[in-house]
């Protein structure tokens, strides 16, 4: 096999989890960044809390006490900057608040299981990552292999050195799966910090819309919206991705067939990701 032109298959795809297998909208830690700085008496938008998503959640936590508005309401608040301290003991609020939320909103992407049965019929391996940690990810796992999901391999921002946008997760996905070389994967995300963690991995990178965080909507307020509004909300999110750094766009995982074989004719052209 000559790594510098490879110009096989596909044997793995990387997935993420909230917001693109399970979590339809990814509400579950919205909510909770949200309390968390409430408790600080600090009061942020869904939005704002939605920002950062996909990093390592304290990581996320200290993004959004960058943006200026924060820096501004954080001094007047409290009389000055937010220190390390300060965001570990967010941090720590945080992580009872995910765990107790978790289970209600762990239902799989309606379109998920068709997904998989097309991916395992091309007899391609599943691995997985996330901004949540070990503890969180027990509970996350149980519930999605009660609904028939069971990935071959989860990595956590927490097992490794950093979460993403650092490409470490992936690597251990495909040493875990023993797959390589990278472009012989391709990774399915809904923020942009994982089409970041997508590239710096050298993987085929894919955001997948309409479940996701950037999309920020639920199964229900999707199907109340007209559809030019709708259509407005997918354009809007699919630049998003594709300005991240995005190799595809998929609007659900329906398309995740058509997709395998579109990078699979890539790849047997010599073609790579990134490109
Ligand atoms: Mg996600």
């Amino acid at each position: 096999m000559n790594l510098r032109n490879y110009t096989g298959k596909l044997k793995a795809v990387i997935f993420d989890w909230a917001g693109t297998t399970v979590d339809f909208g990814c509400f579950a830690p919205t909510g909770v960044f949200v309390e968390v700085f409430r408790q600080k008496g600090i009061e942020i938008t869904m939005a704002e809390a939605r920002g950062p998503m996909g990093m390592h959640k304290r990581e996320h936590i200290r993004e959004i006490t960058k943006y200026p508005r924060i820096i501004k309401e954080w001094k007047k608040v409290h009389g000055g900057k937010c220190r390390d301290k300060d965001i570990e003991d967010m941090f720590k609020r945080f992580i009872p608040l995910q765990l107790s939320v978790l289970e209600e909103h762990s239902a799989l992407i309606p379109e998920l299981p068709e997904a998989l049965k097309v991916i395992r019929s091309m007899e391609m391996k599943i691995g997985s990552t996330t901004g949540y940690n070990n503890e969180m990810m027990k509970i996350v796992t149980a519930c999605a292999a009660k609904q028939g999901y069971i990935a071959d391999s989860v990595v956590c921002a927490t097992d490794v050195p950093a979460g993403r946008p650092a490409p470490w997760m992936a690597f251990r996905n495909a040493e875990n799966l023993g797959i390589y070389p990278m472009q012989a994967i391709v990774k399915i995300g809904d923020t942009i910090s994982d089409i970041e963690e997508g590239a710096n991995a050298g993987m085929w990178s894919v955001g997948v819309v309409k479940s996701s965080n950037e999309m920020g909507l639920s199964l229900q307020e999707i199907d109340n919206l007209k559809p030019a509004d709708l259509e407005n909300r997918i354009i809007e999110v699919r630049k998003t991705f594709l300005n991240a750094g995005a190799d595809f766009v998929i609007d659900s995982l329906v398309e995740t067939g058509g997709l395998i074989y579109r990078i699979n004719d890539k790849l047997a052209k010599g073609e790579r990701p990134g490109k």
